[in-house]
């Protein structure tokens, strides 16, 4: 499908997985990935163990900075495994600055920095960030730095919103850099905490952009990243009470995000249940119709993590 791309990376073996006996079980090809020497996927790329940051950026960052320019919606999806590198490809690291370590800035930073080279120099355009989250099926805002209730999404004729939800103007990369590290530090408290709860949460940076087209009307786009709960299936057995219906929702949330994929993807006229989940229907202005999507998946090449990375790729194929 033309709107709908899926880029597959791959994170190399880290020390946990060595010391736990683990080998690699992926390889790959610029278009497919290959499990145990014998089964194939193909997707629109294939990123190996040892690709960078840059080389991310290169596959898709130029058309997206030139179609989100021209009108289109985007959402861009960091779907796999907690541990797979989601967050490294989509933020990367060392974003707040205190190293020298632009070469791992990730996906986002490169492409907002793209957006600025592309965007004319006198500003006949606006700039509009929001930064929430959602965990457990409730919307919060990361641009609130005080303690607050959940946020409701409300439906007009016209639109799909968050009532409330914080936004901020940019006018700069470094603006929106420093909205995006504000909304991360609001994400969670303490380190361990942090791990627990950014593998249990979506979360989704929006960059809504107004451009004045001639003088005359004004073209509207939204950018999402999302980068979205581990997708390691949530064992319901173990849990009771508010795990069991913490775990309940993360499955459910990423289950209607791929049927919602993929019943676009197919192009068919099915019912498309964007009302199952709060996150597809946030984002349902920027899914299907005149948007685009890219899917970025991340597994891991551990042979102990075979099962999972069998359920991601299968995930990823049916976007396709
Ligand atoms: P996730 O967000 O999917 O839970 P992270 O992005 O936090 O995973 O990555 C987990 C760890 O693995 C981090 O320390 C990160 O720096 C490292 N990592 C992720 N992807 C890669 C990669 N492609 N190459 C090298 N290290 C990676
Ligand atoms: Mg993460």
């Amino acid at each position: 499908m033309e709107n709908i791309k899926v880029l597959v990376r791959v994170r190399p073996l880290n020390e946990r997985e060595t010391h736990l006996g683990a080998h690699s079980c992926v390889s790959t090809t610029n278009n497919s990935v290959i499990l145990y020497n014998k089964k194939e996927y193909h997707y629109d790329h294939v990123l190996g163990i040892n690709s960078t940051q840059e080389q991310v950026f290169d596959k898709i960052g130029i058309s997206t900075i030139e179609s989100f320019l021209n009108g289109f919606n985007f959402c861009i999806f960091a779907y796999g495994q907690t541990g797979t590198g989601k967050t490294y490809t989509m933020q990367g690291k060392g974003l707040d600055g205190l190293q020298n370590e632009e070469i791992h800035f990730g996906l986002q930073p490169r492409l907002i920095q793209q957006l600025f080279v592309n965007l004319p120099k006198e500003q006949t355009w606006s700039i509009k960030c929001t930064y929430l989250e959602i965990y457990n099926e409730q919307l919060i805002d990361l641009l609130n730095d005080t303690k607050q209730l959940p946020l409701t999404i409300r439906e007009d004729l016209k639109r799909v919103y968050v009532e409330n939800l914080t936004e901020i103007v940019a006018s700069s990369y470094n603006d929106i850099l420093s909205l995006l590290q504000r909304g991360n530090n609001n994400r969670h408290v303490s380190a361990t905490q942090m791990n627990l709860e950014s593998s249990r949460s979506h979360s989704v940076f929006t960059i809504q952009l107004e451009q004045k087209i001639q003088g005359i009307y004004t073209r509207k786009s939204k950018l999402n990243f999302v980068d979205l709960a581990g997708s390691e299936r949530q064992k319901l057995t173990a849990a009771t009470g508010e795990r069991l219906k913490e775990a309940a929702n993360i499955n459910k949330s990423l289950t209607v995000l791929g049927l919602v994929i993929n019943t676009l993807a197919e192009n068919s006229k099915r019912f498309i249940p964007y009302r199952d989940s709060k996150l597809t229907f946030l984002l349902r202005e920027s899914l299907g119709g005149n948007s685009k999507t890219i899917m970025i998946t991340t597994i891991s090449e551990a042979s102990i993590s075979f099962q999972e990375t069998l359920g991601t790729l299968n995930f990823a194929s049916r976007a396709k």
